[in-house]
Protein backbone atom coordinates (compact mmCIF):
# COMPACT_ATOMS: atom_id res chain seq x y z
CA UNK A 1 0.00 0.00 0.00
CA UNK A 2 1.17 3.57 -0.96
CA UNK A 3 0.45 6.38 1.19
CA UNK A 4 -3.14 7.80 -0.96
CA UNK A 5 -4.03 4.16 -0.71
CA UNK A 6 -3.75 4.03 2.84
CA UNK A 7 -5.51 7.72 3.66
CA UNK A 8 -8.59 5.93 0.99
CA UNK A 9 -8.57 2.95 3.44
CA UNK A 10 -8.97 5.26 6.63
CA UNK A 11 -12.20 6.70 4.35
CA UNK A 12 -13.63 3.59 3.65
CA UNK A 13 -13.01 2.47 7.20
CA UNK A 14 -14.80 5.15 8.89
CA UNK A 15 -17.56 4.67 6.37
CA UNK A 16 -17.73 1.04 7.13
CA UNK A 17 -17.63 1.32 10.54
CA UNK A 18 -20.42 4.14 10.73
CA UNK A 19 -22.55 1.81 8.94
CA UNK A 20 -21.95 -1.27 11.33
CA UNK A 21 -22.81 0.99 13.77
CA UNK A 22 -25.97 1.92 12.54
CA UNK A 23 -27.40 -1.08 10.97
CA UNK A 24 -26.92 -3.26 14.27
CA UNK A 25 -28.97 -0.67 16.49
CA UNK A 26 -30.58 -2.74 18.82
CA UNK A 27 -28.45 -5.36 18.30
CA UNK A 28 -25.45 -6.61 19.78
CA UNK A 29 -22.40 -4.81 18.45
CA UNK A 30 -19.02 -6.62 17.66
CA UNK A 31 -16.08 -6.04 15.68
CA UNK A 32 -15.14 -2.36 16.67
CA UNK A 33 -12.46 -3.17 18.79
CA UNK A 34 -10.76 -6.27 18.19
CA UNK A 35 -7.88 -7.03 19.63
CA UNK A 36 -4.68 -8.50 17.63
CA UNK A 37 -2.67 -9.79 20.99
CA UNK A 38 0.31 -11.73 18.59
CA UNK A 39 1.62 -8.64 17.40
CA UNK A 40 5.12 -8.46 18.14
CA UNK A 41 5.79 -4.83 17.08
CA UNK A 42 7.72 -4.24 20.08
CA UNK A 43 10.13 -6.89 20.06
CA UNK A 44 10.90 -5.37 16.25
CA UNK A 45 14.53 -3.21 17.82
CA UNK A 46 15.95 -6.16 17.90
CA UNK A 47 16.30 -6.09 13.66
CA UNK A 48 14.88 -9.42 13.90
CA UNK A 49 13.29 -10.34 10.15
CA UNK A 50 10.64 -13.18 11.21
CA UNK A 51 9.12 -10.72 13.88
CA UNK A 52 9.28 -8.01 11.36
CA UNK A 53 6.76 -10.42 9.39
CA UNK A 54 4.42 -11.06 12.49
CA UNK A 55 2.75 -7.69 13.06
CA UNK A 56 -0.67 -6.73 12.84
CA UNK A 57 -2.41 -4.93 10.16
CA UNK A 58 -2.58 -1.12 12.07
CA UNK A 59 0.99 -1.45 13.26
CA UNK A 60 1.88 -2.54 9.38
CA UNK A 61 0.31 0.40 7.99
CA UNK A 62 2.22 2.71 10.70
CA UNK A 63 5.36 1.32 9.51
CA UNK A 64 4.27 1.90 5.63
CA UNK A 65 3.59 5.67 6.43
CA UNK A 66 6.16 6.50 8.29
CA UNK A 67 8.64 4.38 6.21
CA UNK A 68 9.92 3.15 9.64
CA UNK A 69 9.83 -0.13 11.37
CA UNK A 70 9.23 1.45 15.05
CA UNK A 71 6.98 3.96 15.23
CA UNK A 72 6.73 6.62 18.39
CA UNK A 73 3.92 8.72 19.04
CA UNK A 74 4.04 10.98 15.67
CA UNK A 75 4.37 10.39 11.86
CA UNK A 76 5.76 13.09 9.17
CA UNK A 77 4.09 12.22 6.09
CA UNK A 78 6.98 12.91 3.32
CA UNK A 79 4.95 12.35 0.18
CA UNK A 80 1.40 11.53 -1.20
CA UNK A 81 -1.33 13.74 -1.24
CA UNK A 82 -1.03 14.36 2.43
CA UNK A 83 2.44 15.20 2.18
CA UNK A 84 3.71 17.52 4.92
CA UNK A 85 0.74 16.75 7.43
CA UNK A 86 1.59 15.08 10.81
CA UNK A 87 -0.51 12.07 11.89
CA UNK A 88 -0.41 12.25 15.96
CA UNK A 89 -1.02 8.43 18.14
CA UNK A 90 -2.41 8.17 21.18
CA UNK A 91 -1.87 5.00 22.65
CA UNK A 92 -3.77 3.56 26.16
CA UNK A 93 -4.35 0.57 27.40
CA UNK A 94 -7.29 -1.21 26.29
CA UNK A 95 -8.95 -3.76 28.33
CA UNK A 96 -12.25 -4.14 26.99
CA UNK A 97 -14.01 -4.08 23.51
CA UNK A 98 -17.67 -4.42 25.22
CA UNK A 99 -20.78 -2.63 24.09
CA UNK A 100 -23.51 -3.31 26.51
CA UNK A 101 -27.01 -2.82 25.99
CA UNK A 102 -28.53 -1.04 28.77
CA UNK A 103 -32.35 -1.10 29.07
CA UNK A 104 -33.25 0.17 32.33
CA UNK A 105 -32.03 3.30 31.03
CA UNK A 106 -34.25 4.56 28.39
CA UNK A 107 -36.71 4.94 31.67
CA UNK A 108 -34.30 6.07 33.86
CA UNK A 109 -33.32 9.35 31.58
CA UNK A 110 -36.74 10.08 29.89
CA UNK A 111 -38.26 10.20 33.59
CA UNK A 112 -35.72 12.78 34.18
CA UNK A 113 -35.84 14.76 30.82
CA UNK A 114 -39.74 14.88 31.76
CA UNK A 115 -39.30 17.03 34.56
CA UNK A 116 -36.84 19.25 32.40
CA UNK A 117 -39.75 19.45 29.66
CA UNK A 118 -41.96 21.43 32.15
CA UNK A 119 -40.09 24.80 31.53
CA UNK A 120 -40.42 24.10 27.82
CA UNK A 121 -42.91 24.36 25.14
CA UNK A 122 -41.44 21.56 23.04
CA UNK A 123 -40.97 18.60 24.46
CA UNK A 124 -37.61 18.32 25.60
CA UNK A 125 -35.90 15.32 24.59
CA UNK A 126 -37.64 12.51 25.32
CA UNK A 127 -36.59 9.46 22.74
CA UNK A 128 -38.29 6.17 22.96
CA UNK A 129 -36.95 4.42 20.12
CA UNK A 130 -33.40 4.62 21.86
CA UNK A 131 -30.94 1.86 22.58
CA UNK A 132 -28.32 2.37 25.33
CA UNK A 133 -24.61 1.45 24.33
CA UNK A 134 -22.38 1.43 27.43
CA UNK A 135 -19.07 1.15 26.71
CA UNK A 136 -16.84 0.65 29.35
CA UNK A 137 -13.24 1.36 28.14
CA UNK A 138 -13.21 5.25 27.59
CA UNK A 139 -10.54 4.68 24.73
CA UNK A 140 -13.67 2.52 22.72
CA UNK A 141 -15.64 5.53 23.55
CA UNK A 142 -13.87 7.76 22.41
CA UNK A 143 -12.99 6.03 19.29
CA UNK A 144 -16.82 5.61 18.54
CA UNK A 145 -17.79 9.22 19.36
CA UNK A 146 -15.08 10.14 16.63
CA UNK A 147 -16.45 7.85 14.00
CA UNK A 148 -19.68 8.94 14.35
CA UNK A 149 -18.53 12.51 14.69
CA UNK A 150 -16.67 12.86 11.77
CA UNK A 151 -18.66 11.21 9.69
CA UNK A 152 -22.05 13.05 10.31
CA UNK A 153 -20.02 16.45 9.84
CA UNK A 154 -18.45 15.09 6.67
CA UNK A 155 -22.20 14.51 5.69
CA UNK A 156 -23.57 17.04 6.71
CA UNK A 157 -20.38 19.49 5.03
CA UNK A 158 -19.81 20.75 8.10
CA UNK A 159 -16.16 23.04 7.72
CA UNK A 160 -14.79 22.66 10.17
CA UNK A 161 -14.73 18.57 10.73
CA UNK A 162 -12.12 17.02 13.42
CA UNK A 163 -8.99 15.42 12.07
CA UNK A 164 -9.78 11.49 13.39
CA UNK A 165 -8.36 9.15 11.39
CA UNK A 166 -8.55 5.75 12.31
CA UNK A 167 -8.06 3.43 15.73
CA UNK A 168 -7.03 -0.30 16.05
CA UNK A 169 -6.34 -2.23 19.06
CA UNK A 170 -3.04 -4.36 19.12
CA UNK A 171 -1.66 -6.38 21.97
CA UNK A 172 -4.04 -4.79 24.24
CA UNK A 173 -3.00 -1.10 23.39
CA UNK A 174 -5.94 0.89 21.77
CA UNK A 175 -3.99 3.24 19.16
CA UNK A 176 -6.46 6.47 17.96
CA UNK A 177 -4.89 8.24 14.63
CA UNK A 178 -5.37 11.93 14.35
CA UNK A 179 -3.59 14.61 12.09
CA UNK A 180 -2.17 17.10 14.36
CA UNK A 181 -3.48 20.46 14.12
CA UNK A 182 -1.67 23.55 13.42
CA UNK A 183 -2.40 24.96 16.52
CA UNK A 184 -2.97 22.48 18.96
CA UNK A 185 -2.76 24.31 21.99
CA UNK A 186 -4.84 28.14 22.54
CA UNK A 187 -0.66 29.55 24.41
CA UNK A 188 0.73 29.12 20.83
CA UNK A 189 -2.51 30.62 19.35
CA UNK A 190 -2.42 33.71 21.91
CA UNK A 191 1.98 33.97 20.83
CA UNK A 192 1.23 34.49 17.26
CA UNK A 193 0.74 38.12 16.67
CA UNK A 194 -1.66 37.41 13.97
CA UNK A 195 -4.19 36.27 16.32
CA UNK A 196 -2.79 38.22 19.86
CA UNK A 197 0.96 38.47 21.17
CA UNK A 198 1.56 39.42 24.54
CA UNK A 199 0.06 36.27 25.61
CA UNK A 200 -3.56 37.54 25.02
CA UNK A 201 -5.82 36.60 22.41
CA UNK A 202 -7.52 39.60 19.61
CA UNK A 203 -11.16 40.67 20.89
CA UNK A 204 -12.21 39.75 17.44
CA UNK A 205 -10.40 36.39 17.75
CA UNK A 206 -11.96 35.32 21.10
CA UNK A 207 -15.19 36.52 19.34
CA UNK A 208 -14.72 34.26 16.47
CA UNK A 209 -14.06 31.01 19.14
CA UNK A 210 -16.94 32.11 20.60
CA UNK A 211 -19.07 32.25 17.42
CA UNK A 212 -17.36 29.07 16.58
CA UNK A 213 -18.11 27.11 19.91
CA UNK A 214 -21.96 28.34 19.70
CA UNK A 215 -22.45 27.35 16.07
CA UNK A 216 -20.54 23.78 16.83
CA UNK A 217 -22.89 23.06 19.96
CA UNK A 218 -26.05 24.27 17.81
CA UNK A 219 -24.88 21.97 15.21
CA UNK A 220 -24.38 19.20 17.12
CA UNK A 221 -27.15 19.24 19.45
CA UNK A 222 -29.35 17.40 16.60
CA UNK A 223 -26.95 14.33 17.51
CA UNK A 224 -27.40 15.18 21.44
CA UNK A 225 -23.79 15.45 22.06
CA UNK A 226 -22.62 15.72 25.54
CA UNK A 227 -18.80 16.52 25.68
CA UNK A 228 -18.31 15.90 29.25
CA UNK A 229 -15.19 16.87 29.99
CA UNK A 230 -15.12 20.39 28.60
CA UNK A 231 -11.31 22.51 28.58
CA UNK A 232 -9.51 24.56 26.75
CA UNK A 233 -7.36 20.78 25.76
CA UNK A 234 -9.83 20.03 23.45
CA UNK A 235 -10.18 23.16 21.64
CA UNK A 236 -7.23 23.19 18.53
CA UNK A 237 -7.15 26.14 15.96
CA UNK A 238 -6.16 26.54 11.92
CA UNK A 239 -5.41 29.59 9.99
CA UNK A 240 -7.63 28.36 7.48
CA UNK A 241 -10.49 30.39 6.34
CA UNK A 242 -14.02 29.49 8.62
CA UNK A 243 -16.87 29.89 5.85
CA UNK A 244 -19.74 29.04 7.64
CA UNK A 245 -23.65 29.21 5.87
CA UNK A 246 -25.40 28.08 9.88
CA UNK A 247 -29.59 28.13 9.74
CA UNK A 248 -29.02 30.84 7.33
CA UNK A 249 -26.95 33.04 8.41
CA UNK A 250 -23.43 33.97 6.12
CA UNK A 251 -20.34 33.36 8.78
CA UNK A 252 -17.02 34.21 7.83
CA UNK A 253 -13.73 34.11 10.04
CA UNK A 254 -9.85 34.36 9.75
CA UNK A 255 -9.83 31.40 12.20
CA UNK A 256 -10.92 27.91 12.51
CA UNK A 257 -11.65 26.51 15.56
CA UNK A 258 -12.20 22.36 16.00
CA UNK A 259 -13.68 20.67 18.98
CA UNK A 260 -11.85 17.29 19.51
CA UNK A 261 -14.54 15.33 22.05
CA UNK A 262 -13.06 13.36 25.17
CA UNK A 263 -13.37 9.82 26.89
CA UNK A 264 -16.45 10.92 28.54
CA UNK A 265 -18.44 12.01 25.97
CA UNK A 266 -21.94 10.34 24.02
CA UNK A 267 -23.54 11.37 21.36
CA UNK A 268 -26.43 9.80 19.74
CA UNK A 269 -27.34 8.12 15.95
CA UNK A 270 -30.29 7.88 14.07
CA UNK A 271 -30.94 4.93 12.14
CA UNK A 272 -33.84 6.76 9.70
CA UNK A 273 -34.94 3.65 7.76
CA UNK A 274 -35.26 1.49 11.34
CA UNK A 275 -36.74 4.71 12.83
CA UNK A 276 -33.92 3.98 15.82
CA UNK A 277 -31.61 5.98 18.00
CA UNK A 278 -28.70 4.16 19.70
CA UNK A 279 -26.45 6.48 22.38
CA UNK A 280 -23.13 5.69 22.94
CA UNK A 281 -21.30 6.64 26.42
CA UNK A 282 -18.55 5.84 28.59
CA UNK A 283 -19.97 4.46 31.47
CA UNK A 284 -17.30 2.49 34.95
CA UNK A 285 -20.70 3.38 37.78
CA UNK A 286 -23.45 1.01 37.36
CA UNK A 287 -25.48 1.57 40.51
CA UNK A 288 -28.93 2.00 40.23
CA UNK A 289 -29.67 5.90 40.05
CA UNK A 290 -32.78 7.99 41.19
CA UNK A 291 -31.41 11.18 41.30
CA UNK A 292 -32.59 15.24 39.97
CA UNK A 293 -29.31 16.61 39.15
CA UNK A 294 -30.74 20.21 39.21
CA UNK A 295 -31.35 22.61 42.70
CA UNK A 296 -33.65 25.06 40.66
CA UNK A 297 -34.58 26.26 37.29
CA UNK A 298 -36.21 29.70 36.86
CA UNK A 299 -37.19 31.02 33.75
CA UNK A 300 -36.16 35.20 32.91
CA UNK A 301 -37.93 38.22 30.37
CA UNK A 302 -36.30 41.30 30.51
CA UNK A 303 -34.40 40.69 33.96
CA UNK A 304 -38.15 40.20 35.58
CA UNK A 305 -38.55 36.68 36.76
CA UNK A 306 -41.56 34.29 35.92
CA UNK A 307 -43.10 32.40 38.58
CA UNK A 308 -45.39 30.40 36.33
CA UNK A 309 -43.36 27.61 35.38
CA UNK A 310 -44.69 24.09 36.16
CA UNK A 311 -47.60 25.02 38.57
CA UNK A 312 -49.85 27.53 36.20
CA UNK A 313 -50.38 26.01 32.90
CA UNK A 314 -51.37 29.28 31.14
CA UNK A 315 -50.88 29.65 27.49
CA UNK A 316 -48.00 32.49 26.60
CA UNK A 317 -47.58 34.57 23.48
CA UNK A 318 -45.10 33.42 21.23
CA UNK A 319 -42.97 36.37 21.07
CA UNK A 320 -42.91 35.90 24.90
CA UNK A 321 -41.98 32.02 25.08
CA UNK A 322 -39.51 32.56 22.39
CA UNK A 323 -37.79 35.86 24.39
CA UNK A 324 -37.45 33.91 27.82
CA UNK A 325 -34.49 32.44 29.09
CA UNK A 326 -34.14 29.67 31.05
CA UNK A 327 -31.55 29.20 34.02
CA UNK A 328 -30.54 26.24 36.02
CA UNK A 329 -28.67 26.00 39.04
CA UNK A 330 -26.43 23.03 39.84
CA UNK A 331 -25.13 23.93 43.11
CA UNK A 332 -24.13 21.17 45.07
CA UNK A 333 -25.71 18.89 42.83
CA UNK A 334 -23.09 19.74 40.49
CA UNK A 335 -21.10 15.81 41.05
CA UNK A 336 -24.43 14.33 40.47
CA UNK A 337 -25.20 16.34 37.61
CA UNK A 338 -21.89 15.07 36.03
CA UNK A 339 -22.01 11.30 36.79
CA UNK A 340 -25.76 11.14 35.26
CA UNK A 341 -24.05 12.74 32.12
CA UNK A 342 -20.88 10.46 31.74
CA UNK A 343 -22.42 7.33 32.96
CA UNK A 344 -26.28 6.67 32.03
CA UNK A 345 -25.64 8.56 28.57
CA UNK A 346 -27.98 11.53 29.70
CA UNK A 347 -28.56 14.21 27.53
CA UNK A 348 -30.04 16.66 29.97
CA UNK A 349 -29.60 19.82 29.29
CA UNK A 350 -27.24 19.08 26.08
CA UNK A 351 -26.73 21.97 24.25
CA UNK A 352 -26.05 24.44 26.78
CA UNK A 353 -23.79 22.71 29.27
CA UNK A 354 -20.82 22.00 27.75
CA UNK A 355 -20.83 25.31 25.48
CA UNK A 356 -20.87 27.50 29.22
CA UNK A 357 -18.33 25.30 30.44
CA UNK A 358 -15.91 26.03 27.08
CA UNK A 359 -16.65 29.71 27.23
CA UNK A 360 -15.38 29.37 31.01
CA UNK A 361 -12.54 27.31 30.48
CA UNK A 362 -11.73 30.27 28.08
CA UNK A 363 -12.25 33.34 29.95
CA UNK A 364 -9.70 31.76 32.80
ZN1 LIG B 1 0.34 -4.32 16.24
Amino acid sequence: MNNNQIFEFFETNLEDNYNLIRDRIGEEIINLGSQDKDCLRCGLCRDNQVIRRQICFGCRLLNYLSGKDLVKDEINIEWGRMKGEKIYIVRNNSDSSELELDYNLKHYNNKLTSRISNYYDKEYFKLNNIYYYKIKNKFLNLSINSIIMKYIMLKKNYPNNISYLYNYNCSYKSNILRFKYEFEDIDNLKLNPIYGGRKKLDNQILLDIFSQLTIFFKFIANFYFCHNQPSIEYLKFSSDMCNLNFDGIEYRSAIKLFILPSVYSSISLYNSQAKKWARFFNSTECKDYHLYPLESVEIDINGSKNYNNKRFKIPYAKDYTDDRIIFYKLGNRSDDFLTIRRNYGSTILSSSFDLACFVISLLL
